[in-house]
C-alpha cells in the first residue's frame, strides 16, 4: 500500500488490520477476519477478537451475496467517482457478518431493507473497490 493522498480521494487507508481487506479487493475477493480461536467473523476489521480477545485470525473470502439490513441515501457532499444521490447499505452476508457498502449504479428507490444483494467488484479513481447491487 501507498500513501493515500498520492493515490487519490477514493485510496484506502493502509494499516496492518485493513491492508488484506484491500488486497483482496485487488483479486475481487471480499475477505473478512475470521477468528482462529473460536471462529468469530468480524468487519470492520480489528486488531483481536471481541468475543475471545484472540489476536490470531485468518483471511474468510464471503461468497458475495447477502440481505439489506438497513440503508441511507447520500445527496451530499459530492464524492468523487460516485454519482449522487447514491445508496449506502449495511448487508448482513449470507455468512452473517455485515458490511457497509455503496449501492452506486442503483436508483434509491430501488433499494429496501430485506432484499436481497450481490457484491459487484469495481475500480474507483483506479483504487479496488466493491460495491452491492440488487438481485
Ligand atoms: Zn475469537
Amino acid at each position: 500500500m501507498t500513501d493515500a493522498s498520492a493515490r487519490g480521494h477514493n485510496a484506502p487507508c493502509s494499516n496492518r488490520d485493513f491492508d488484506f481487506f484491500y488486497r483482496g479487493l485487488e483479486d475481487e475477493r471480499l475477505l473478512v477476519q475470521r477468528c482462529a480461536r473460536c471462529n468469530q467473523l468480524r468487519s470492520l476489521p480489528s486488531p483481536g477478537c471481541e468475543s475471545c480477545g484472540s489476536l490470531d485470525w485468518e483471511p474468510l473470502p464471503l461468497a458475495g451475496e447477502g440481505e439489506v439490513y438497513s440503508y441511507v441515501t447520500h445527496y451530499h457532499p459530492p464524492l468523487p467517482g460516485f454519482a449522487a444521490p447514491h445508496p449506502m447499505a449495511l448487508v448482513t452476508m449470507d455468512e452473517g457478518v455485515r458490511l457497509l457498502g455503496a449501492m452506486d449504479g442503483t436508483d434509491p428507490a430501488d433499494v429496501a431493507i430485506g432484499r436481497r444483494v450481490r457484491v459487484e467488484f469495481v475500480r474507483r479513481e483506479n483504487v479496488a473497490a466493491f460495491r452491492f447491487r440488487n438481485l
